[in-house]
């Protein structure tokens, strides 16, 4: 059974009992005072755009629904709800209340006959612009190496300098200490790992070159903040200064710096594990991967940090020229954990999409003919990465080469590479469209896309989209795209927020071991991985058996297969809500 109740105070009661019990609590039932009528009526907690298409999803029965305004309680809009689709993904009927007619900004919530009410959203113009500060302030949180202060909007929310003292490990092919200074906290762990932090960087640079024009204005409230360099670059730039560190002087990249096994659930200060650079064990000691990674990252820093820091733009390109050489004499050298290391492994037995990406960010970035004949002659094989989005994961970022090849405005392009690239794209989001607005939750994902960090899959649905809609402007793309970001922010069967502190009912207990320390309102601004059918912890081992998949989820601490933080899906979102702005 599933215990549900509308009063907070009853509920906290009948939870104590419950757990005694062992009867089962539905995850979202766990958040804020949820009661039954909140978690039938899903909304974006955020809000709708003023002139956008905007509609709540209901699960429970009903025929009508009242848009209310939330100062007053007054009726602004009222509407049919559509006939219940069955979602399988999810076991729920749910009907639609659509509101796009309604055009004045405001802050309202809908009520529903015989169901009740909703939690409270916004409508208007750049309704998005504090869930992307939120969403950027989370990578702030995530510094290493420095005291992190989240400011008078979160006391307490800080900590001092962590992780200060690294070593060369035995498997990096070097002695002694190696202070790597930076970078950001990958996920729910302290460790620092090339390879993700090269997608999550690149798509953070990206979302500079695509959309600064929108976001340029936002301030992060960062240290940097003021300093003539736009904040989103400023951030990003923390992560890139430390991955420039893991490059050795033969222009290799090592692969990780992490302790050798995950720390306790203790505060980033108070973690003394020693922070080791990690290798392959033996010559060359780098990986083919990371250093491609750290090339193609490199190249469009060299871009982006030109007309700001020109010293430090030409620092990257040199980097990115050497790590490109190193992956030429070193075509596919890929990393597994060596002996005794037991922490994020990122593994890839295949690297060829990335040194792909790299030759293309380098074209784009220099123009020189090396890197396009090296593109011309090996993008074809990857094609069918576009055929089936989001085609981009941490591990396959072939899509970020054959996309950025096909934004070039260089004159040496290949004009057929890039109409290809751009039919097969756009292709895709067509079918990503009709698969989305026939989907009783309007979400992209799949069943079989209830993986490990499906909320990242979500975002990375909306990333391609967005890209399609800088190929071909169709504007279904982007409502497509803010349909994935619905589901995020709250229009999912759990009526959750999946942003920390975003949102009226957002999810409370992410594993992320800062958080541990403020356990009723975690570390603010961070995108939870997402239900996970595969079932990959305890947690979730033990929920019923036959459970939908999207419902495979639990807001509990201990369930790091459904609920842990990690950087490549907090940077898919900020482009996201980016793009959607
Ligand atoms: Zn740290």
């Amino acid at each position: 059974m599933c215990l549900q109740t509308k009063s907070a105070q009853v509920r906290r009661t009948l939870l104590h009992l419950a757990l005694l019990a062992g009867v089962l609590i539905c995850p979202a039932v766990l958040a804020y005072g949820a009661d039954a009528a909140h978690v039938a009526i899903k909304v974006d907690q955020v809000g709708y755009p003023l002139n956008g298409p905007k509609v709540a999803l209901v699960s429970s029965p009903a025929t009508s629904f009242e848009l209310r305004r939330a100062g007053d309680n007054a009726v602004v809009f009222h509407g049919k709800l559509t006939s219940a689709q069955d979602d399988k993904d999810s076991g729920d009927q749910v009907q639609a209340a659509d509101f796009s007619a309604f055009h004045q900004a405001g802050r309202y919530y809908l009520s529903i006959p015989g169901v009740g009410r909703s939690w409270d959203f916004n409508v208007g113009a750049n309704v998005y612009q504090r869930a992307y500060y939120m969403a950027m302030r989370g990578f702030y949180g995530q510094r290493c190496g420095t005291a992190v202060d989240m400011g008078p909007e979160f006391p307490g929310y800080i900590h001092p300098a962590c992780h200060l003292h690294g070593e060369f490990g035995a498997s990096s092919g070097a002695t002694g200490e190696r202070d790597n200074v930076g970078g950001w906290h990958d996920a729910g762990d302290y460790g620092r790992y090339v390879v993700n932090s090269g997608i999550t960087t690149g798509t953070l640079l990206w979302a500079w070159e695509i959309y600064g024009a929108k976001i340029k204005s936002i301030s992060l409230k960062i240290p940097e903040s003021g300093n003539g360099t736009p904040d989103i670059l400023s951030e990003a730039r923390w992560n890139l200064q430390w991955m420039l560190k893991m490059q050795d002087t033969d222009g290799g990249a090592w692969h990780k710096q992490t302790s050798d096994h995950f720390s306790g659930f203790v505060d980033p200060e108070k973690d003394t594990l020693i922070s080791e650079v990690i290798g392959t064990g033996s010559a060359p000691y780098k990986s083919t991967c990371s250093t491609a990674d750290l090339a193609a990252v490199s190249a469009i820093a060299a871009r982006v940090y030109k007309p700001y820091d020109a010293k430090f733009a030409a620092q990257a390109l040199a980097a990115a020229r050497r790590a490109w050489a190193w992956t030429e004499k070193n075509p596919n050298v890929v990393f597994r954990n060596p002996a005794g290391v037991s922490t994020g492994e990122y593994g890839d037995s295949n690297c060829s999409d990335e040194r792909l990406w790299a030759a293309a960010e380098l074209s784009r970035t220099t123009g020189e003919a090396q890197f396009n004949e090296y593109f011309l002659k090996n993008y074809a094989q990857f094609l069918p990465d576009l055929d089936s989005p989001p085609a981009e994961i941490w591990a396959k970022v072939a899509p970020m080469g054959l996309w950025s090849y096909a934004l070039s405005k260089r004159k040496d392009v290949d004009t057929k590479a890039v109409a290809t690239i751009r039919e097969r794209t756009v292709a895709a989001a067509r079918a990503v469209v009709e698969r989305t607005k026939a989907d009783p939750y309007h979400v992209s994902l799949k069943t079989r896309d209830y993986v490990w960090g499906s909320n990242g899959v979500a975002a990375d649905y909306g990333k391609y989209l967005l890209v399609a809609n800088l190929f071909q402007p169709e504007p279904a793309f982007v409502d497509a795209a803010r349909d994935n970001l619905h589901y995020l922010l709250g229009r999912n069967t759990f009526s959750l927020s999946f942003v920390t502190r975003v949102g009226e009912n957002p999810f409370l207990h992410p594993h992320h071991r800062p958080s541990a320390s403020h356990p009723d309102a975690p570390w603010p601004g961070l995108l939870s991985g997402g239900p996970n059918a595969g079932r990959a912890d305890a947690v979730l081992a033990a929920l019923p058996r036959g459970l939908p998949p999207a419902r495979v989820y639990a807001d509990q601490q201990a369930s790091y297969a459904s609920n842990e933080i990690a950087i490549n899906w907090q940077a898919s979102l900020v482009f996201l809500l980016a793009g959607v702005q």
